[in-house]
């Protein structure tokens, strides 16, 4: 059975473990504390059961579980045939994952980041064989969302950019090519220039972050709307890509108002903390914002 490791068990960690388990793969989920492995299997147990009730999983759900094994520390990357990492959205923190992970793993191991907005390049430059290092840019959350951004670094490799291709259809995703590594890769700069018009005129007091999602949703068929999304992705995120963004000189595609930077310091951060955009009932269930 093929070994995957996932570093950091956050929001989108704990969906790639979950749906790299009901592949079939073998996965280690590491984490800095057993407090976040912990609840990330609990998070992963609830939806596969949840999924098992529905009918959509092929085999009972303590079997998807049991292949899934928690860690403290990289010392399973000797032993990974794919290792990604989907830890704090930080390049420091990152560049001293890659410098880890280069150092234990076996050499042809293919390193695949999870960042929304840091340079595939850069975090590459951190190993002895950038040629190792790709993008897969998951969705979360993960169980639900199809779509994987495989990006390409500088010096990623023809090869392993599409043994990332094949990786990401074995777990029943779709992959979408991205052959060069720009700031916010494609979809997200996309997103991210429909954010940034959205908070602007939320920040001015226009319109409402309800009224823009129900007009995105009833105007253009998106799904969700873009404040849904922001919640749901969280709001310290959102502002670590809108940071990093400006640093990468694409800050045309972040907000000119700090109301997101403001919301996170009053613990504003979407859905994880139960108030964001929105606020969210104990069950999860989304209401609009009061500040009663
Ligand atoms: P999160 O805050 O939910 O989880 C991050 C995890 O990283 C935390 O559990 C934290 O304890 C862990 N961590 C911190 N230091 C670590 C270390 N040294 N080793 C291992 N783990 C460590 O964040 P998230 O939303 O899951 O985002 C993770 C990554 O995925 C970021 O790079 C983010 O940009 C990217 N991403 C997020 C989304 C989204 O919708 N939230 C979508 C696509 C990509």
């Amino acid at each position: 059975m093929q070994k995957v490791l996932i570093v950091g068990a956050g929001f989108m960690g704990s969906g790639i473990a979950q749906v790299s388990a009901q592949a079939g793969y073998q996965v280690h989920l590491m984490d800095i504390h057993t407090e976040i492995t912990d609840r990330a299997l609990k998070d992963i147990r609830w939806s596969v059961e949840k999924l098992a009730t529905k009918g959509l999983l092929k085999e009972p759900s303590e079997e998807v579980i049991a292949r899934i094994s928690l860690e403290k520390d990289l010392s399973t990357a000797s032993e990974a045939d794919w290792i990604i990492e989907a830890a704090l959205e930080e390049e420091e923190l990152k560049r001293r994952i890659f410098q880890e992970l280069d150092r234990i793993s076996r050499p042809k191991t293919p390193l695949a980041t999870n960042t929304s907005s840091i340079p595939i390049t850069r975090l590459a430059k951190n190993t002895n064989q950038p040629e190792r290092v790709l993008g897969l840019h998951f969705f979360g959350p993960v169980p639900l969302m199809s779509l994987v951004e495989v990006v390409k670094g500088e010096k990623t490799s023809p090869e392993i950019f599409e043994r990332g291709v094949t990786f990401v259809q074995s777990l029943g995703k779709t992959p979408v090519r991205v052959k060069r590594d720009i700031p916010g890769f494609v979809m997200n700069r996309i997103f991210s220039a429909a954010l940034r018009e959205a908070v602007d005129l939320v920040d001015q007091e226009i319109v409402s972050p309800e009224d823009v999602d129900v007009g995105m949703r009833l105007g253009y068929g998106w799904n969700a709307g873009p404040f849904e999304i922001a919640d749901n992705a969280g709001l310290d995120t959102c502002a670590l890509i809108g940071q990093s963004m400006k640093a990468l000189g694409a800050g045309h595609l972040a907000p000119s108002s700090n109301l997101i930077e403001r919301m996170v310091v009053e613990g504003r951060l979407g859905r994880k903390t139960g108030k964001g955009f929105y606020r969210y009932s104990s069950e999860g269930k989304r209401l609009p914002w009061t500040n009663k």
